[in-house]
């Protein structure tokens, strides 16, 4: 599933090559849907230019000179592909855009082989609305420890499900949050109300790195090989995990456990990451 620095990859390419081109045409295949309606996203999307590509926590946001913004989520299995006018057909495609720079044109084509990826024209105020939505981005330092904890600590669940959760944090996903509380030391069933601001701060240390080495590496490719960059090529990331997907610890040598939390595999040494317990001690009966 791409999370933060795969999506990040893909908008950055996007980025480069589509600021200031034109939508010539928008294909969209057989029944797929498209919100708010096939029509009204034909209506505002053809012969349209954009203006800025950017992204949300894990939405591509293309900003149009109409003042809409075209925004794709791609979920587990959601693709934006650069291709070449009459390039062979990709597999999955579900939005053929044709757009134009320079009088060249080029195709980007959306494809999503399970869909539960999305793409939706929203207004500003609906984009402000979704931007609501996600909490500061680990990887920016837009958020201070003691604010992190705070927000942990209002929470009743463990460590690793409120690192997932977007409106806490946005941005970590399931590998890049094992990564994180892994180079944090900190046990993924660590209960957040037991998060001081001291672990909130190394938490957040390790997150901005392991975000950031996902960027510089264009992102994790798994063995399923479903993330591609905008140019279809993998990332290299998964060459560089710290717990995930491991057996051994590369610290201390141990066998790395793996357990499903919140029915995400989640892996981390029960000997390196410690489960932080509350300074309340249980009564002595
Ligand atoms: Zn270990």
């Amino acid at each position: 599933m791409p999370e933060l620095p795969e999506v990040q990859t893909i908008t950055s390419d996007l980025k480069k090559y589509f600021e200031n081109s034109t939508i010539d045409d928008v294909k969209i295949s057989g029944e797929y849907n498209v919100y708010p309606d096939r029509k009204f996203f034909l209506a505002h999307t053809k012969n349209v230019q954009i203006s800025s590509i950017n992204r949300i926590a894990k939405n591509i946001v293309f900003e149009l000179e109409n003042g809409y913004f075209m925004v794709f989520h791609l979920a587990m299995t959601g693709r934006l592909l650069i291709r070449a006018l009459n390039q062979k057909p990709d597999k999955w495609t579900k939005i053929t855009f044709t757009l134009k720079k320079n009088n060249k044109s080029v195709e980007v084509r959306f494809c999503d082989m399970r869909m539960f990826g999305k793409a939706v024209l929203y207004s500003k105020e609906e984009l402000e609305k979704m931007k609501q939505k996600y909490g500061p981005e680990a990887h920016k330092g837009s958020i201070d420890a003691k604010e992190f904890a705070h927000r942990l600590n209002s929470k009743r669940t463990t460590i690793k499900n409120a690192l997932l959760d977007q409106s806490i944090i946005s941005g970590l996903g399931n590998i890049y949050a094992t990564d994180s509380l892994f180079l944090a030391r900190i046990h993924p069933e660590t209960k957040t109300q037991n998060i001081d601001t001291k672990s909130a701060a190394k938490l957040l240390e390790a997150a901005k790195l392991i975000l950031n080495e996902g960027i510089e590496h264009r992102g994790s490719t798994l063995e399923d090989a479903m993330y591609v960059d905008a140019f279809g090529k993998p990332g290299t990331h998964q060459n560089y995990f710290r717990i995930y997907g491991k057996k051994t610890c590369i610290n201390c040598s141990g066998k790395v456990s793996v357990k499903k939390i919140n029915g995400r595999g989640t892996y981390f040494c029960s000997f390196c990451q410690i489960l932080l317990e509350g300074t309340k001690k249980p009564p002595v009966l």
